[in-house]
């Protein structure tokens, strides 16, 4: 399975391009800048289409087989939206540009804000951070200042359940508050008790992802939101995960105070790889003057039905201030506006509806073939125990080897930590009843594999060009240039 380096296809030579006749006078290259230790392959053009098109065909990707990874949402990213991405006005904007030549930008920003809030039940949305992780920051530091600018400097500390997001606590922690861990009752909610225990007027707020990381939707919500709000604190909901809520429930009518929305997740622009992405934050009437800025705003309202207002940017009065160049990533703000455009009303509540379907689909297939912990309805994921009974050797990250050599991705694997083996599922709602079918097959075969033949699960994944890296090393350590050196990072 290992491909060739582009070195060791090269032959003196042989060429790529012709260059026209020199109409020029030569003259030598400047030795000293030239490194003569760096070898060129000499190939032809075709070796090069070929070598390169081979080695991208190595990628896994969301456009070349399923990829059920657990709180990522890998859903289809439709093609329409980097049309409208590419339009060369919006993707052409230089950022710098004055209000009266990006009407057409700002007019996109303040839609997008209005249907985030609209969609959340929020009063106020801020575009600007980058990602969720930065939008659970801006949210914090939102949470902080409003605490500051009513005099209470005594909240120290932010609640956070053991099924959150593992950025949840980083992001406490980061934005200066001590973090206090809440335990999950036997069915996967929080533990109504321990949160009573620990709210008191030391609590800047409690941060929750819904639904949990174990894939299921509070039981006690509003009970949580009430005990906590009791001991004057704000509620923070992780929303990375909306395509298990929208158009069915608004989390600002809830009570949450502040929301982040992963823009790169729920409403389709690419993600993936450590590209750009959009964690866009919603908050009610009290933090709205919080909000990181700037916020696309209507600064003169049209004076006829014939004609569109004037928009502009502000930064909110007591803003936590800027994190990001300019306004955030417009490139995946034109992708979400025109995937939330596409879909409507009744399209935004049909992605939840089989987003949550899908996932019970599954969760029901494989209920006899695996140990389920938390068996009850999920919403857009569930979380199942890898490993079987009698066979001891075989882990969750045997069976995640062996689906890439049925061509599926993977599952989100040992997370969340709360559960033994965990491989977490998330099919999303763009698939196929078929896609899901394979899915299900696939995984009781591998079920019976590590019966019959444990060692096959053990060694896999067998197709691609190296077998098990150390992932932590080959993440930190990148090497993207020869097979040879990858192998030996693999042997040892
Ligand atoms: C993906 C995710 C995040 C983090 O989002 P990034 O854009 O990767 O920073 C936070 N919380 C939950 C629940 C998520 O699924």
């Amino acid at each position: 399975m290992t491909l060739p380096t582009i070195y060791e296809i090269s032959e003196p030579g042989r060429r790529g391009v012709l260059l026209p006749d020199c109409d020029v006078p030569e003259s030598d290259l400047p030795a000293d800048l030239l490194r003569h230790e760096l070898e060129l392959p000499e190939v032809s053009e075709l070796q090069v289409i070929r070598h390169f098109t081979n080695l991208s065909q190595k990628n896994y990707s969301i456009d070349t087989g399923f990829y059920p990874l657990g709180s990522c949402t890998m859903k289809y990213n439709p093609r329409i939206n980097e049309d409208m991405a590419r339009l060369p006005g919006f993707a052409q904007l230089h950022p710098l540009t004055d209000v009266d030549g990006s009407q057409g930008a700002l007019a996109l920003m303040y839609q997008l804000q209005q249907w985030l809030g609209e969609i959340s039940g929020f009063d106020g949305v801020s575009l600007v951070p980058a990602a969720g992780a930065q939008g659970e920051f801006a949210g914090i530091l939102m949470i902080r200042n409003y605490h500051l600018d009513r005099g209470d400097t005594k909240r120290t500390k932010i609640l956070v359940p053991n099924s959150a997001h593992g950025t949840n606590p980083a992001t406490v922690t980061m934005a200066g508050y001590e973090v206090v861990e809440l335990p999950s009752d036997d069915h996967g909610d929080v533990d109504l008790e321990a949160l009573k225990a620990a709210c008191d007027d030391t609590v800047a707020g409690m941060m929750i992802t819904v639904p949990s990381t174990l894939g299921l939707f509070e039981s006690h919500i509003l009970d949580v939101i009430e005990a906590v709000h009791d001991c004057g604190g704000l509620m923070y909901m992780d929303g990375a995960n909306m395509n298990a809520l929208m158009g069915v429930v608004k989390p600002g009518e809830l009570g949450f105070d502040v929301m982040h929305y992963n823009l790169h997740k729920t409403f389709s622009t690419p993600h993936g790889g450590g590209g750009p992405g959009s964690g866009a934050v919603g908050v009610n009437d009290k933090l709205k003057p919080f909000l990181p800025g700037p916020i696309a705003v209507i600064l003169e309202e049209a004076t006829d039905d014939e004609e569109a207002p004037l928009y502009g940017l502000q930064m909110p009065e007591k803003s936590i201030g800027r994190l990001k160049a300019f306004h955030g990533n417009f490139g995946m703000h034109s992708r979400a506006y025109t995937y939330i455009r596409i879909h409507g009303d009744s399209g935004i509540k049909d992605i939840t509806r089989y987003a949550v379907l899908n996932a019970n689909y599954i969760r029901a297939g494989l209920k006899d073939t695996y140990h389920i912990p938390y068996p009850r309805i999920c919403a857009h994921e569930f979380v199942l125990e890898g490993h079987f009974d009698g066979v001891d050797d075989v882990h969750a990250l045997d069976i995640s080897k062996r689906l890439m050599d049925y061509n599926i991705h993977p599952p989100t694997n040992y997370f969340p930590l709360i559960v033994h083996e965990a491989l977490l599922i998330e099919p999303t709602e763009t698939e196929t009843k078929a896609t899901l079918d394979f899915f299900i097959d696939t995984m009781k075969k591998i079920a019976q594999e590590a019966k019959d033949d444990p060692e096959l699960l053990k060694s896999a994944p067998h197709i691609t060009p190296v077998s098990r890296l150390d992932e932590v090393r080959a993440a930190k350590q990148l090497v993207l240039c020869c097979a040879p050196v990858m192998q030996s990072l693999a042997d040892d």
